[in-house]
């Protein structure tokens, strides 16, 4: 288990290895886990916890890969995200994410298009979800508190909309 990342950035030295190796850096041009973790040894963490970018961070672990120094670069962002998370700093779409979780126990709405895609490709029927067990899980974890918006949890802000049908 990986470090806190006020720890692990102190192994940094800056090689650039992870940013060489990121493909969101490539793509995007604006992300570079190489130079957060500068930002952050020169001690503006606070700074890089409120930049939207580090949500450009798609946990694919390439940089993890290739690090010499074991950093954990993609650790190190999924402990900056939970910090702006718990700030109550986080995307739209990630709270929309949740809340299809929350709702469904799938991050897609499983609707007849995908069935008839999988029924072609030869793929099994999909199994069935466990609803209770994933908001159980999403309650358990802190997930649902940790998503609040204006002071209402996912399960608040579902019971509202089932009440609104
Ligand atoms: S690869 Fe590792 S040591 Fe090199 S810049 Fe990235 S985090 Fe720092
Ligand atoms: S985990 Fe994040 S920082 Fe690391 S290579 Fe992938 S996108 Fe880049």
């Amino acid at each position: 288990m990986p470090e806190d990342y006020e720890v692990l950035i102190k192994r940094c030295y800056q090689c650039g290895t992870c940013t060489g190796a990121c493909p969101s850096a490539k793509i995007t041009g604006t992300f570079n886990p190489r130079k957060l973790i500068a930002y952050m040894l020169l001690g503006s963490t606070e700074r890089v916890v409120s930049d939207d970018v580090i949500w450009l961070c798609t946990a694919c672990h390439a940089c993890v890969e290739r690090c010499p120094e074991l950093v954990y670069p993609a650790e190190v962002l999924f402990q900056l995200k939970n910090v702006a998370t718990s700030n109550g700093k986080f995307p739209a779409g990630l709270k929309e994410e949740a809340m299809q979780i929350f709702t469904t126990g799938t991050t897609v709405a499983l609707s007849s298009p995908i069935e008839r895609r999988r029924k072609k490709l030869g793929l099994p029927e999909f199994p069935e979800v466990n609803v209770d067990e994933i908001q159980k899980i999403m309650e358990l974890t802190g997930i649902d508190k940790k998503l609040e918006f204006n002071g209402t949890t996912l399960k608040e802000q579902k019971d509202e909309e089932e009440e609104k049908q």
